[in-house]
């Protein structure tokens, strides 16, 4: 009787769009990049996760071409039965070595990677202490397990102390946190955060999602960064970002851990083994930035030449170390018309305003690109200029 779902969906849809949370899907008409195509006009990109400019490349393209030719289309099967090839087993080590853990296992996606994690780990026994911020798909691998739960408020060690007390005396406890956080591009206090699960005797989780190819010296994300690689216990990372954005995903880990989740982890178990063209140009990718440092070099030179010149026009630019990059404008109709503004003006970005973020904190969210030229930050930043004084941001 889908009369009587109709008119529930068709109210709920109607108050998505009077509160402006209705999601219109822009089409693109090219491959990914610096640079796409939409509606027949050319426009500059400075919303994708292509943090390293790999995506749409043609490095990635002959990656996945040859690891197709070799290995096949796709494997009909889940990993224990007869979908694991040694590109799988290679590409596992890969990452493990790229994050600093023991071993790694391979998912679909982060969101199956974190939906497969808590709900193996931990049951009634145990506590998950989870940062008020964290990713849509950690609030669900939460409410998945069994186990107690505490939010601590963002980033607040003084909070999280509070819950890692109120969870003494659980069986297990794991604090829960992105490496990156998507909205603002602040990163965890992965030390502080290790320092208090050692002292409570907690376990810590790292949904590195942004980060991975990204944050530390050699890409192997925030734990690098922080300096407490092989501190944390888990690791989710994705290969649908940085790594050339296709999917694919991994939680890396520990040797028993890993084992543990090849037995018992439901969205590995009972999902096919990760797709030959991903999975062999994911190995690819990894071994090639390591004699290309110059990716993750442009990345970190272009995020700080965006952030000067924005900030010598008189734009609010907080000073994250990601390439995300919120610009503050406070007032939530600006944020999202400037943004239009700005694309009828050839630059892509998004508005973000309440409820997805914080009241009077809306913002435009640039994610600066390996793939952007010098060209493209200046000319992006003179748009902003442009259509910030319009608006009278500026
Ligand atoms: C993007 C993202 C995910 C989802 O990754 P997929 O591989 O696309 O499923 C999970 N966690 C965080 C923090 C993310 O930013």
């Amino acid at each position: 009787m889908y009369g009587k779902l109709k008119p529930i969906l068709e109210g709920e849809l109607a108050t998505a769009r009077e509160n402006g949370t209705y999601k219109e899907e822009r089409v693109l008409e090219s491959p990914q990049g610096r640079e796409i195509t939409v509606g027949g006009k050319k426009y500059l990109n400075f919303c994708a996760n292509n943090y390293l400019g790999l995506s749409g490349t043609e490095l990635m393209e002959k990656a996945s071409e040859e690891a197709v030719k070799k290995w096949g289309y796709g494997l009909a099967s889940v990993r224990f039965i007869c979908g694991t090839q040694t590109i799988h087993k290679d590409l596992e080590k890969a990452v493990a070595e790229l994050v600093g853990t023991e071993d790694a296992v391979l998912y679909s996606s982060c969101f199956m990677a974190n939906l497969g994690l808590f709900q193996t780990f931990f049951g009634a026994e145990d506590a998950i202490i989870s940062d008020a911020l964290n990713h849509a798909s950690i609030i669900d691998a939460v409410r998945l397990s069994k186990a107690e739960r505490h939010v601590f408020a963002h980033m607040d060690m003084a909070d999280l102390e509070e819950k890692l007390k109120a969870a003494r005396g659980k069986r297990l406890v794991v604090v829960a946190t992105d490496g990156v956080f998507s909205m603002d591009g602040d990163i965890a206090p992965l030390k502080e955060i290790c320092d208090l699960a050692d002292k409570y005797g907690a376990l810590v989780m790292v949904d590195d999602a942004h980060a991975t190819g990204v944050m530390g010296e050699s890409g192997g994300g925030t734990p690098e960064y922080c300096g407490v690689a092989g501190r944390v216990d888990f690791i989710t990372g994705t290969f649908g970002k940085a790594l050339g954005g296709a999917g694919g995903a991994f939680t890396a880990t520990r040797k028993e851990a890993a084992e543990y989740l090849r037995n018992r982890s439901r969205t590995y178990l009972f999902s096919n083994s990760l797709d030959t063209a991903v999975t062999g140009a994911s190995l690819f990718v990894i071994d090639y930035l390591k004699s290309h440092p110059d990716y993750r070099e442009r990345l970190w030179e272009n995020t700080r030449n965006f952030r000067e010149l924005m900030k010598k026009e008189g734009f609010k630019v907080p000073d994250a170390k990601h390439p995300i990059t919120p610009i503050m404008l406070g007032d939530e109709k600006k944020a999202v018309e400037m943004a239009a503004a700005l694309f009828e003006e050839g630059i892509y970005v998004i508005g973000f305003a309440y409820p997805v973020v914080p009241k009077g904190t809306a913002r435009i969210r640039v994610q600066v690109s390996a793939a952007h030229t010098k060209d493209d930050i200046e000319k992006a930043v003179a748009k902003f200029a442009e259509v910030g004084k319009k608006f009278g941001v500026v």
